[in-house]
């Protein structure tokens, strides 16, 4: 295995075994020519990388069909907002270009186009990117890369802010990505983005970050590391609870911008933690095997009992955990979701049913897993009488 951006040879420290594309549910006429890959992690020494290995290419994932929008949860549209107005507090002028990569169904560009200022997106998913322009906002129905910056000339050496949210994981070649910034960003222009966070994901053992489309878990020590092989600086980060932990990195080219004490300190964490060093990964392995275990136990526990068991929400993370542990509809009768590219098919590999969420109220469970664990709060809002007629939720990961 090689590391992505050193090109360097890296051991795997552990395998999830045969996967099936995360977003990949299906009809049952296609059970029989399902994409299958190896799921398989690597960690680099020389730039702290945690990474996958073998992965479906981009454009297998993001295209016409892309099952995700960021809108589905009031949540996160808030918490988007609220990333907006910081931007603007500390990082934007009035006349500021602003470049969104992942822009996806326009919930985060939004608050932007609505005071008016300059702004692009990315967005190579062409069914949330055309839904975003419903909304007003500008978008490049493309990839991120180096090369298509050259679509957008007036914004070269000339853009305040790029900012990004759960996507800079998702680009494998991410050399060329940094590339792309090093063209756009202004002399004292900034690189803000959020991305699930390898610290949260070690301590709580949420393995189901790991699929296709994260190629990358970061760190402060990766981020830094990485991007000083460009001449940028990371010059703040701030912890986020979004995604059951996140991280928002800022990036900014060298000497152009004090490094915030908040950098050095959880740089420390970090170090403090071993996440520099290949043992607390082998530790994370033997956690996961562990997980995995117990977890498969409960249910066969709870089917022996006679319990009925649902899935709730068939989130992409949902694809490691049922197809790791080996979870299938022996065991869970459906998982019931709102997207509607999903519902009336297969979840990838293990072929459970995807239903309406209406088919969870209407049909008696007793224990319904939650995928989303992340959006624990604002699902068990939304599913009270569930709760209140006896249901129990359950999930791999222990604390959330
Ligand atoms: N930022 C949103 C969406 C995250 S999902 C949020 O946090 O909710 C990731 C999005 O990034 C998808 O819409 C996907 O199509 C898009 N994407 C994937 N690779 C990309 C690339 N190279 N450039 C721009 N967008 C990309």
């Amino acid at each position: 295995m090689k590391c992505k951006v050193s090109g360097k040879k890296i051991s795997k420290f552990m395998s999830f075994g045969k996967m099936p594309m995360a977003n990949g549910f299906l009809d049952k006429k296609n059970f029989k020519d399902e994409f299958f890959y190896n799921l398989e992690v690597g960690f680099s020494q020389k730039n702290y990388l945690f990474q996958i290995n073998d992965h479906p290419k981009s454009q297998k994932i993001f295209n016409n069909k892309y099952p995700f929008y960021t809108s589905k949860s009031k949540y996160m549209i808030k918490h988007f907002q609220k990333y907006f107005e910081w931007l603007k507090k500390n990082y934007l002028n009035s006349d500021s270009k602003i470049i969104e990569i992942g822009s996806n169904d326009g919930t985060f560009l939004k608050n932007f186009k609505n005071i008016n200022l300059d702004h692009c997106g990315f967005e190579p998913s062409k069914n949330v990117a055309n839904f975003s322009k419903k909304k007003g906002v500008k978008v490049i129905a493309d990839f991120f890369n180096y090369k298509n910056t050259n679509k957008l000339k007036k914004f070269k050496y000339n853009t305040d802010l790029i900012c990004a949210a759960n996507v800079i994981s998702h680009i494998p070649n991410i050399n060329d990505l940094i590339k792309g910034i090093d063209v756009l960003l202004s002399k004292k222009g900034v690189f803000v983005f959020e991305e699930p966070y390898l610290g949260s994901m070690l301590q709580k053992v949420s393995y189901d970050q790991i699929y296709d489309a994260h190629v990358f878990m970061f760190s402060l020590l990766s981020v830094k590391s990485i991007f000083k092989n460009f001449g940028f600086d990371l010059i703040d980060a701030i912890p986020q609870v979004t995604h059951g932990g996140s991280m928002r990195y800022v990036i900014a080219r060298e000497k152009v911008r004090l490094i915030k004490p908040n950098v050095y300190k959880l740089i420390n964490n970090e170090i403090a933690m071993g996440m520099n060093k290949i043992d607390r990964y082998l530790k994370f392995r033997k956690e996961c095997e562990q997980s995995k275990n117990e977890f498969k136990k409960k249910i066969e526990r709870l089917k022996n009992d006679g319990k009925k068991i649902c899935g709730y929400a068939a989130a992409a993370k949902s694809t490691t955990v049922l197809n790791y542990c080996k979870i299938g509809k022996e065991h869970i009768d459906f998982i019931a979701d709102s997207t509607n590219e999903k519902i009336g098919k297969f979840s990838p590999g293990m072929h459970i049913p995807i239903v309406p969420i209406n088919h969870f109220h209407k049909n008696k469970t007793d224990i319904a897993v939650l995928f989303s664990w992340n959006h624990k709060q604002e699902i068990l809002k939304k599913e009270r009488s569930f709760s209140k007629k006896g249901g129990k939720w359950i999930s791999h990961v222990k604390k959330y």
